[in-house]
C-alpha cells in the first residue's frame, strides 16, 4: 500500500544536556543556545556546540516527516560533528523538510533551565529559529520556565528543550 500523502504532519523533539563549569585551566565550553551564546559559568556538555535548542526543533522537524532522528542522521562520535555548529543540523531538517514537499506551519518550544535568564535573549534566539526556518516571527513560539530549583534542571546542572512542530504541504499552504 502507498503510504498516504498527508496535509499536515506533526513532530516532538526533546533534548537535554548537563552543564559543567569549566575544567580548571581548560577553556570551557560555551552555553549556546538557539545560535544565542549567554555569558553563564557553566556549558553543555556534548559532542557539537551543545546547543539543545537547535537539536530539539531538529528531531521535532525529522520526527514529522518520520525521518531518522538527529543521532542516527549526526553520530555523536564522528569527528566532522566535534564542537560543530548545531546550526547544519537544523538546515539538513529544514532542507529534508522541502524535498518532502511540506513547509513550517509553526513552531511550540519550551526552554527549562533554572540560569542564565533567557528573556534578555528570547529575541535573538526567535531571529535565529527564524531565519533556520525561513519563515514569519509569528510561526514561532518560544517560551522559557524554571524547573523551581528541584532535580539536576532545577540545580542548574543541565538544559531541558521541547518543541512542536507542525509541518503542512507546501501546495495547501500556498
Ligand atoms: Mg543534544
Amino acid at each position: 500500500m502507498t503510504a498516504p500523502v498527508l496535509p499536515f504532519r506533526i513532530g516532538h523533539g526533546y533534548d537535554l544536556h548537563r552543564l559543567e563549569p569549566p575544567p580548571p585551566r581548560g577553556r570551557g565550553r560555551r552555553f549556546v543556545l538557539a545560535g544565542v551564546t549567554f555569558d553563564h559559568d557553566r556549558g553543555p556538555v556534548g559532542h557539537s556546540d551543545g546547543d539543545a535548542a537547535y537539536h530539539a526543533l531538529t528531531d521535532a522537524l525529522l520526527g514529522a516527516l518520520g525521518e531518522p532522528d538527529i543521532g542516527q542522521l549526526f553520530a555523536d562520535d564522528d569527528p566532522r560533528w566535534d564542537g560543530e555548529d548545531s546550526g547544519i543540523f537544523l538546515a539538513e531538517a529544514v532542507r529534508r523538510m522541502h524535498a518532502h514537499g511540506y513547509r513550517l506551519g509553526n513552531v511550540d518550544m519550551t526552554v527549562i533551565c533554572e540560569r542564565p535568564k533567557l528573556s534578555p535573549h528570547k529575541n535573538s534566539m526567535v531571529g535565529n529559529l527564524v531565519r533556520h526556518l525561513g519563515c514569519d516571527p509569528s510561526q514561532v513560539n518560544l517560551k522559557g520556565k524554571t524547573h523551581e530549583k528541584v532535580d539536576a534542571v532545577g540545580e542548574g546542572r543541565a538544559v531541558e528543550v521541547h518543541v512542536v512542530a507542525l509541518l503542512s504541504r507546501a501546495e495547501e499552504a500556498g
